[in-house]
């Protein structure tokens, strides 16, 4: 098992690669983001032990880059601040675990443990529901080809199916803040998106709701 440890802080970092070792666990050690993520993209870590304040590049940031381009290792973080939010923005960022310092490092290495024991995390490239299948890197629908607002329109329900989807939350999702968009244009492309299920003949139907939205739902 290899980890990567980021850790800025040297005298920490020695007394915790020693035990890490003394674990059978290989370590390679960095003091800054930027190497971090320039070592953990070639994908050779079984697991990254990331601290958060870090020179030139913080741990937030290494996390976003890494998950950003789909590197699935997990990853645990390390702050010096035991805040619940920390902890809370940790995981809703993609990090797999995180541990307040001062810790323990035999409880380091039980959560690096537990990680690796773990199946890897399997980044979705694919959304289904009903008999579609729409393929996230290559945008399309059941092999058919879709347009860059069909794929986001498609997205946005797929993620949520049978989830009622206000015209103005589609509005801000697919077209963002664009102050040259109305809620016309949601309805041009629901009429594109309902021709290509047409076109595949799909049991799938983009279903409106007067007045509230739209919603995905499987007619048979
Ligand atoms: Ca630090």
């Amino acid at each position: 098992m290899k980890v990567l440890y980021v850790e800025d802080e040297k005298y920490l970092a020695d007394a915790v690669i020693y035990l890490l070792k003394k674990s059978s666990i290989a370590v390679d050690w960095v003091d800054n983001g930027e190497e971090a993520v320039d070592l953990a993209v070639r994908g050779e870590y079984d697991c990254i032990v990331l601290d958060i304040m870090l020179p030139k590049m913080s741990g937030w940031d290494v996390l976003y880059t890494l998950r950003k381009r789909n590197i699935a290792v997990p990853i645990i973080m390390l702050s010096a601040l035991a805040e619940v939010d920390d902890k809370v923005k940790a995981l809703d960022s993609g990090a797999d675990d995180y541990l307040a310092k001062p810790f323990k490092t035999t409880e380091l290495i039980a959560r690096i443990r537990a990680l690796t024991r773990r199946p890897p995390v399997i980044v979705a490239k694919e959304l289904t529901y009903g008999d579609l299948a729409y393929d996230l890197n290559k945008r399309t629908l059941n092999q058919l080809v879709l347009t860059a607002k069909e794929s986001a329109l498609i997205e946005l329900f797929l993620r949520q199916p049978e989830h009622l989807h206000s015209k103005e939350r589609i509005l801000l999702r697919v077209w963002g803040n664009d102050p040259n968009t109305s809620e016309s244009y949601v309805e041009v492309y629901m009429s594109y998106l309902r021709r290509k299920l047409k076109l595949l003949r799909s049991k799938v139907k983009i279903m409106t709701v007067r007045g509230l939205g739209y919603k995905l739902t499987i007619q048979e």
